[in-house]
């Protein structure tokens, strides 16, 4: 009897110690070279590094982009980065250091942070249908881009637009809230040759690309602050188009 416990007591230690073993084994807590606590990962394939003051204030407004693209490429190809998002989650909890601002539309098929790869506090997301300015996310991108450092402002429109559609076909819910959104977009469809027809494809793309171009100059207009900095070379605006056929962002030509 008294053997069995003691062989149950060996056993349950034995499994006990292997269960904390393995949580250690999992993450660890290190401190950085700021002495700050940060969460790492000991397991090889999970990314744990973070944006901090040091890679954002190296890192280029042409490094910035072509990370963007690369996390772009990374999305195509399905190889994207195993992120340990909890880690990175603890590791930003202090302060943010992110490389880009994206204004883009609300559409669930634009997800923009898996689009281009990226992780917790990496890009600021400015999400509003049609991907339209206006002066609280005006302040959002000059807080983004003066404030916090960003080095890239893309504007993203994208293939299949809902609300670039409603625009067009002059779609009225009976609500003011939609119809001053909506009428935003008017001026791009001012500006793009053809018949205003929804069902053309080209037409529709057309319409939604000069939206982007509408949207970065009205930002460069409203915000001299933004303007600036761009004159400066701070940092750079583009545009880009996101087919939601195969995911691939492509850059507009200005
Ligand atoms: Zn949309």
């Amino acid at each position: 009897m008294l053997k069995k416990n003691l062989l149950s007591a060996i056993v349950l230690s034995a499994l006990i110690g292997f269960t904390s073993c393995d949580q250690q084994n999992s993450t660890e807590t290190v401190n950085d070279s700021n002495g700050n606590s940060v969460v790492e990962n000991t397991e090889d394939s999970l990314v744990t590094d973070v944006m901090n003051k040091d890679t954002q204030s190296t890192l280029t407004p042409d490094e910035a982009l072509q990370d963007l693209l690369n996390g772009n490429e990374r999305y195509l190809s399905g190889d994207m980065i195993n992120r340990d998002l909890h880690a990175q989650v603890v590791s930003t909890a202090e302060g943010q250091f992110p490389k880009a601002v994206v204004l883009a539309c609300i559409d669930s098929r634009v997800p923009v942070e898996y689009i281009f790869d990226q992780g917790v506090g990496d890009i600021f997301v400015a999400r509003v249908a049609g991907n339209v300015e206006d002066e609280a996310l005006l302040g959002s991108m000059e807080y983004g881009l003066a404030v916090a450092g960003s080095k890239v402002l893309m504007v993203m429109g994208h293939q299949n637009c809902g609300a670039v559609k409603s625009a067009v076909n002059q779609v009225d819910v009976g609500s003011d809230n939609v119809t001053s959104l909506l009428n935003e977009i008017e001026p791009a469809i001012a500006k793009t040759e053809g018949e205003r027809n929804a069902k053309d494809k080209n037409y529709m793309e057309s319409v939604v690309k000069n939206n982007v171009t509408e949207t970065i100059e009205n930002i460069r207009e409203r915000s001299p602050l933004i303007s600036n900095m761009e004159k400066e070379g701070q940092i750079k605006i583009v545009g880009a188009y996101y087919s939601v056929e195969d995911g691939k962002v492509q850059l507009l030509e200005e």
